[in-house]
């Protein structure tokens, strides 16, 4: 019996309620619309049923990888050979112990969190509002946008590790940096919630500011297509986009994908691109502007393996 077979029967036994497709396209969970089938694909429901999924899957030799919402992942056209694990059901968003605090379970979506605090009159998450992923796989990648990063409001994380189990980390031992945390270098851990810390704020404010960061995104970013955001990372001292633009990459395509016309900083599907398309796609960008400008530009999109 192979893994997928042992952790069927283990599920059926042990969590017949959890729902597991079989050989589930990844292109219908990642922003990039990219990506053939999960060998297993399971929808977690509550944090327990994760914890123990997560036990089952290690007894039966699967590699679990546990995603959000897809927003910045490249999965491969031939499909992966793991459990996918989707935090979708893990939502639960309500007010902390201390005044100004909030708990959000990893699959709540960084809009959802952000309207929420407005609701509670709590301010410092406007800049999540737009950011399409969701609490696990933002405090993975210390999301951040117009100024703001997750890093200046999370006091806390719980994180499954397969070793020591549950351990909940402070702000400071997440070690946030640009585009990553102490997670980045434990990719077996997984988010179960986060704890944030806000300060007192005017809803109506606080909308204000959301919506017109929102307005300035549609003007930016081509958020008709598919994409899994900004492509690369930020390269010290410059700006990606405005790298690939002076090099006269904008609209440069490789089979179905396409450096965007509107923002140079986002690599957009066009209509039935690969993920070869994509890394394609990536490669040529990365060699033309190192050639041309001496700019390494290390890609933010994560390649699933
Ligand atoms: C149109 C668009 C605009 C974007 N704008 C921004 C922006 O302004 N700023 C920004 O920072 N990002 C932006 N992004 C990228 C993306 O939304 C963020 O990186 C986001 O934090 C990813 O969250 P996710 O839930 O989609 O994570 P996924 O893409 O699902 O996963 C990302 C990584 O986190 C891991 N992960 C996810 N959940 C967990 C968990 N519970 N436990 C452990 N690991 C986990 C995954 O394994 C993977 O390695 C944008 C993307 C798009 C498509």
């Amino acid at each position: 019996m192979d893994w997928a077979a042992r952790l069927d029967k283990q599920i059926k036994d042990y969590l017949p309620d959890l729902r597991c497709l079989r050989e589930e396209p990844m292109a219908k969970h990642t922003s990039f619309r990219v990506g053939g089938p999960a060998r297993r694909m399971a929808f977690p429901d509550r944090g327990e049923q994760l914890v123990l999924l997560l036990s089952m899957a290690r007894d039966c030799g699967a590699r679990p990888l546990v995603i959000g919402n897809g927003t910045n992942l490249l999965a491969p056209d031939e499909g992966v050979d793991r459990l996918v694990i989707g935090t979708g059901g893990l939502s639960r968003l309500e007010p902390g112990e201390e005044p100004g605090s909030l708990v959000a379970d990893a699959g709540v979506s960084l809009a959802r969190l952000a309207d929420f605090a407005c609701k509670q009159g709590l301010t410092g998450l406007e800049f999540a509002h737009g950011i399409p992923g969701t609490v696990g796989g933002g405090v993975c990648m210390n999301a951040g946008a117009y100024g703001g990063e997750l890093k200046q409001v999370i006091t806390g994380v719980s994180a499954l590790f397969p070793e020591e189990g549950v351990k909940r980390l402070t702000g400071e031992q997440m070690a946030f940096g640009y585009r990553r945390s102490f997670l980045t270098d434990e990719p077996e851990a997984v988010v179960l919630h986060a704890e944030f810390h806000l300060s007192p704020g005017e809803p109506e404010a606080i909308r204000e500011t959301m919506g017109d960061l929102m307005a300035r995104r549609k003007a930016s970013q081509p958020l008709e297509w598919p994409s899994a955001g900004s492509t690369f990372k930020r390269p010290e001292g410059h700006f990606a986009g405005t790298l690939i633009d002076q090099c006269g990459l904008k609209g440069r395509t490789v089979g179905g994908a396409q450096v965007s016309e509107k923002h140079g900083g986002f690599v957009i599907n066009r209509g039935g691109a690969t993920c070869a398309d994509i890394r394609e796609l990536i490669r040529q960008v990365q060699e033309i502007v190192w050639e041309k400008t001496g700019v390494r530009l290390e890609p933010e999109v994560r390649f699933v393996d």
